[in-house]
């Protein structure tokens, strides 16, 4: 069953990512007639990895499937990440609730959408992305195996180099100025707290 608390963590903070994405998902269905699509095989198959990749560990607290790649660890890496866990949680939360109708699983502009530059997304462009990333990490302190523990973060880094460059053309395409006024005035990953977003002044 669990080798320590770290796992009992995780195990909490997947019930509650699964509830976030699954409350969103409900309420916000997939757009069958988007206008643009911009997905490919390859982003596609690793979107579906990340999912398998975040549930991994799971085979590791229930099954010994996965126990020859188990490592020992001092427990200060376990209590980090469940502070970056807790972290990763309120931003997918917060970016799922302020991106709302807006979200799509795949790379695409869904009829009526419009450019979201408040709430979290005044400060960087894919804070959802950045809160699966710390996820990843998230994951890699508070499950000590080699292959459970890192699936997700090799996978997602790996979908974020090749979707992001995509969906940002994407946007610029559809948004044109209004997207590249956006794109100088934040972050890709990182905030810029300090200034953010600026709505345009009335002349
Ligand atoms: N990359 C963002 C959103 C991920 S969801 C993030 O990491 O937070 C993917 C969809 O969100 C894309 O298909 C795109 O159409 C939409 N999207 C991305 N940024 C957006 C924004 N600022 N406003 C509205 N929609 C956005």
């Amino acid at each position: 069953m669990f080798h320590s608390i770290f796992e009992v963590i995780y195990l909490v903070g997947f019930i509650c990512g699964i509830l976030i994405r699954g409350w969103y998902g409900r309420k916000y269905p997939q757009d069958r007639r988007a206008v643009y699509r911009k997905e490919g095989l390859f982003t596609g198959l690793l979107a579906s990895l990340t999912g398998i990749g975040m549930a991994l560990p799971l085979f590791s607290m229930f099954t010994t499937w996965f126990a020859f790649a188990n490592y020992n660890a001092p427990v200060w890496p376990g209590w980090i990440g469940t502070v970056t866990l807790v972290a990763a949680v309120f931003l997918l939360w917060k970016s799922y609730a302020d991106l709302g109708y807006n979200w799509s699983v795949t790379s695409e502009i869904k009829q009526g959408q419009t450019l979201v530059t408040h709430g979290v997304y005044r400060f960087a462009r894919h804070p959802m992305y950045g809160g699966y990333l710390l996820w990843g990490v998230s994951q890699a302190l508070l499950i000590h195996n080699w292959l459970t523990g890192l699936a997700h973060l090799a996978v997602f880094m790996l979908l974020y180099l090749v979707r992001v460059p995509r969906e940002e053309k994407m946007m610029l395409e559809h948004f044109g100025e209004a997207y590249s006024r956006y794109m100088s005035q934040t972050g890709r990953i990182i905030p810029r707290f300090r200034t953010g977003y600026r709505q345009q002044p009335q002349k």
